[in-house]
């Protein structure tokens, strides 16, 4: 390396480089796991800055999480050092989108404070939405809608945009006034959707030059990793955005395309060249992350998938260990085992924080997180929406909502008879009708109901003290530190006596967490601010920084590493999902590829795959088979020690070998040794495995339908 190279150089390959340095112009960066795209355009961030080329506030950069965002952050603060004053417009999409609505808020009928729903309140909304328009909830549930609603604003579609076909896909029809409604509903609310965070936007871009030509301007370069993970709306932005000063560089691979379900548009890759001509494209070939095995393991997977736009990859590291494929009697057995491993990698001296543990669906991490409880085995499980999703997070920003945002009628109608007060039914009711009627916030018709005598005195008290409370709240919020405003909030609702009265473990760790929260508050300047990160940021890293095995799903784990990665769960009907079985063709099959091939590529030294013969799902043991992934891993990269492939002659004639994973499995009556699980378990192996291979199929759909990879690394 040139020794006057500046810092940001260092190290960097040819083709980096030249991504690096080809400043002005289009640049597409196409490149597989692990080949330093990611540092590429880190670098190329500090190369903008440490050149003058821009400033910060010029730059636009995409990341696909927040932490990635915090990530790159903090390296170019260490690369180019005092030069960057902060970076206003590094983040993900939705962070960016909030930011830029806030500004221009008034232009699509809502207030600069306006609240950002979680799925949880849209949800709600909806269903209320669906039962005023007589509509069968069965028939045409909250869920369908909400999704269908999320797919038009992926795809950059207003309600005026939906056509008849379109509003076909719901209730006969009337998809597309329920979406009117709901986006109605949500203006009256002055709240917005995660969705709305870009579609808006994109509707400003679209119908106000001055807006546009002031951010065409003002964005001298763009850069979005993670590319081929991009939907329409996204899409549409970036296009519009880059017009003036066509200096956008985007990095992606194809073969890590696994959000199509939300909307991504792998072909968004392909249409970039379409767009943007004589751009610039930059293939980087040198993988730096993983070892020969895995790296022939992940591209030997990947290879059954069709139309790739084909990439090379080769490492410089030495050959390390085979990919390790075990097969385990079941769950339990897969957590225990896992635990193990991970034992004799601490002995050995390796940090926790280098192993991760990746699952296909969320639910999965209920076994690891139970095992890890008992052996106290330190973890975490990131992407989750674990720590805000809390009932009691969830009642105390309520409270904060409604202080910070009187018309959040979501958050009023969670906490007006929470601890309860005794406003009943019937008296909530009446506050419902009044403000339909009027056309007013919860709140304020709260107010106005205590001038009538639409309530029992009992309700009316009850209610007037609330609402009196609030307007305490709101006055004290303006001068008091708002961690504190928390604190006597709390206290003042009841809602913290309320818990201390339960005396229970479950209360205790209930009022940790409320203290928990009112400990986050206090890095926030405002309470906006504090909502507002909230409102994006759902995942609970640990505020200690004592290492800790990640838990995972592999949708969270995009663009990550660890030295050594366990991935679990590897079969049929778990990974490929049910979903993905069930729907039929390749398309969802090969999306599933891609998210094996993201989850062998995640690791850097060791590979762990395990597939179990049995599991419980929903109360009901099935058997299983180990994915057709793990029957495409090339031979000669994988150490197999495959003691339970899942055959019945294999299971019996290992039965009595095997004592320990049996423990709980008692002599039933059939032939040979029984299948009879002992007292505990919720259903039982009282017939012949054919049977259970049958009853498998609704079991495991069932398992699947709670679309549990959907909580999953979004929000983002
Ligand atoms: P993914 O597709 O998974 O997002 P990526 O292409 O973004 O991967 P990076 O995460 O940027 O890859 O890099 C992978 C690893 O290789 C990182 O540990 C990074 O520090 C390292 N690396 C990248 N470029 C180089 C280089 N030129 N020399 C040495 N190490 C490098
Ligand atoms: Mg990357």
């Amino acid at each position: 390396t040139n020794l006057q190279d500046p810092p940001y150089l260092a190290g960097l390959n040819p083709p980096q480089r030249e991504a690096v340095l080809t400043t002005d112009g289009p640049v597409l960066v196409l490149a597989g796991a692990g080949t330093g795209k990611t540092a590429a355009l880190t670098a190329r961030l500090a190369h903008l800055l440490w050149t003058r080329k821009a400033y910060p506030s010029e730059i636009l950069s995409v990341t696909f999480t927040n932490k990635a965002a915090r990530e790159m952050r903090l390296r170019v603060g260490k690369l180019v050092g005092d030069v960057v004053e902060g970076m206003p417009w590094l983040g993900t999409f939705h962070a960016i989108g909030a930011k830029m609505l806030r500004r221009h808020a008034e232009l699509v009928g809502l207030q600069s404070n306006f609240t950002i729903l979680d799925t949880d309140d849209q949800l709600r909304l909806i269903k209320q939405l669906i039962q005023a328009a007589d509509l069968d909830e069965k028939r045409w549930p909250a869920r369908q809608a909400a999704g269908l609603i999320d797919d038009w604003k992926n795809r950059g579609l207003v309600p005026a945009d939906i056509d008849a076909g379109e509003s076909e896909r719901y209730a006969n029809g009337r998809g597309g006034e329920l979406y009117a409604a709901y986006q109605t509903r949500l203006r009256a609310l002055n709240a917005c959707d995660f969705g709305d965070l870009l579609l808006h936007m994109l509707v400003i871009l679209k119908t106000h030059r001055d807006v546009l030509e002031h951010y065409q301007q003002r964005f001298r370069y763009i850069m979005v990793d993670e590319y081929q993970d991009t939907n329409s709306v996204q899409y549409l932005w970036l296009r519009l955005l880059a017009q003036q000063h066509r200096n956008l560089c985007c990095v992606g691979d194809d073969d890590q395309s696994i959000y199509s379900w939300r909307g991504a548009q792998v072909e968004n890759i392909l249409k970039f060249e379409k767009d943007f001509p004589g751009a610039t494209i930059v293939r980087l070939e040198q993988n730096y992350r993983s070892t020969p095995h895995i790296l022939a393991a992940a591209s030997g997977v990947i290879a059954n998938n069709g139309g790739r736009l084909g990439k090379e990859l080769w490492t410089a590291l030495s050959d390390g260990e085979k990919v390790k494929v075990v097969g385990v009697w079941d769950g339990p057995e897969e957590a225990r085992r896992v635990g193990d491993e991970i034992e004799t990698t601490r002995r050995n001296g390796k940090s926790l924080d280098d192993v991760a543990i990746l699952v296909r669906a969320q639910h999965q991490t209920r076994e690891f997180e139970d095992r890890f409880i008992a052996i106290g085995m330190p973890y975490k499980i990131v992407g989750g929406f674990r720590f805000y999703e809390r009932a009691e997070i969830r009642d105390a920003l309520a409270y904060l909502r409604v202080v910070n945002q009187p018309a959040d009628d979501l958050a009023f109608e969670r906490i007006v008879n929470v601890p309860k007060r005794g406003l009943g039914d019937k008296a909530v009711a009446k506050v419902h009708q009044l403000a339909r009627a009027e056309g007013v916030p919860l709140m304020t018709a709260a107010a106005r109901i205590l001038d009538t005598d639409e309530l029992t005195p009992q309700a009316r008290r009850a209610l007037g003290n609330l609402v009196g409370d609030i307007a305490r709240w709101r006055d004290m919020a303006r001068d008091m530190p708002h961690a504190e405003l928390a604190r006597q909030l709390l206290d003042e609702s009841g809602y913290t006596a309320m818990y201390q009265a339960e005396k229970s473990a479950d209360a205790a760790g209930r009022l940790e967490n409320l203290s928990e929260l009112v400990r986050a508050m206090e890095e926030y300047d405002t309470l906006g601010a504090f909502l507002e990160h909230v409102s994006l940021v759902m995942d609970n890293e640990g505020a200690r920084d004592d290492p800790k095995v990640t838990i995972m799903t592999i949708h969270a784990a995009k663009g990550l590493e660890f030295d050594t990665v366990f991935l679990v769960g590897w079969e049929e009907g778990l990974f490929p999902s049910q979903r993905a079985l069930d729907e039929g063709g390749t398309r969802s099959l090969e999306e599933e590829r891609r998210l094996a091939y993201v989850a062998i590529t995640r690791a850097r030294r060791q590979a762990v795959i395990i597939h179990a013969a049995n599991r419980r799902i929903y109360g009901q043991w099935t058997s299983s088979i180990p994915s057709r992934f793990v029957g495409e891993l090339p031979d000669a990269h994988i150490d197999s020690e495959t003691t339970m492939s899942g055959g019945a002659s294999l299971w019996q004639a290992n039965w009595s070998e095997r004592a320990d994973p049996f423990a709980d499995v008692a002599r039933g009556t059939g032939r040979g040794p029984g299948w009879q699980r002992a007292a505990g378990a919720t259903s039982s192996f009282t017939t012949k495995p054919a049977r259970i291979v049958e009853s498998r199929a609704s079991a495991v759909s069932l398992g699947n339908k709670g679309r549990d990879d959907l909580s999953v690394g979004m929000r983002i």
